[in-house]
């Protein structure tokens, strides 16, 4: 992982990602607007950024339609966007 230092040089890979908040058990709770950062040196991603409010909130009956159109979706559960 970074350590501080070389969470100065990581850079944004993509703006307005969007990420999905989680339950507990697994089902979406929001969609929020964030951007994508990666670290040049290790790979390591991170999602900060993230808007004032949320994009969409499940008991909206337009939910999973805005969270078709806006995939592809990164889990909100884990701090790291991805893995690889
Ligand atoms: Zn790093």
């Amino acid at each position: 992982m970074c350590s501080v230092a070389a969470v100065d040089f990581m850079r944004v890979v993509k703006n307005s990602v969007t990420v999905e908040e989680l339950f507990e058990d697994g089902d979406g709770y929001k969609l929020w607007d964030a951007d994508l950062w990666q670290c040049p040196d290790c790979g390591a991603q991170v999602i900060t950024g993230f808007a004032r409010e949320p994009l969409a909130e499940h008991w909206q009956p337009t939910y999973h339609v805005q969270r078709d159109r806006l995939a592809p979706i990164y889990p909100g559960r884990c701090r790291a966007a991805k893995s690889n």
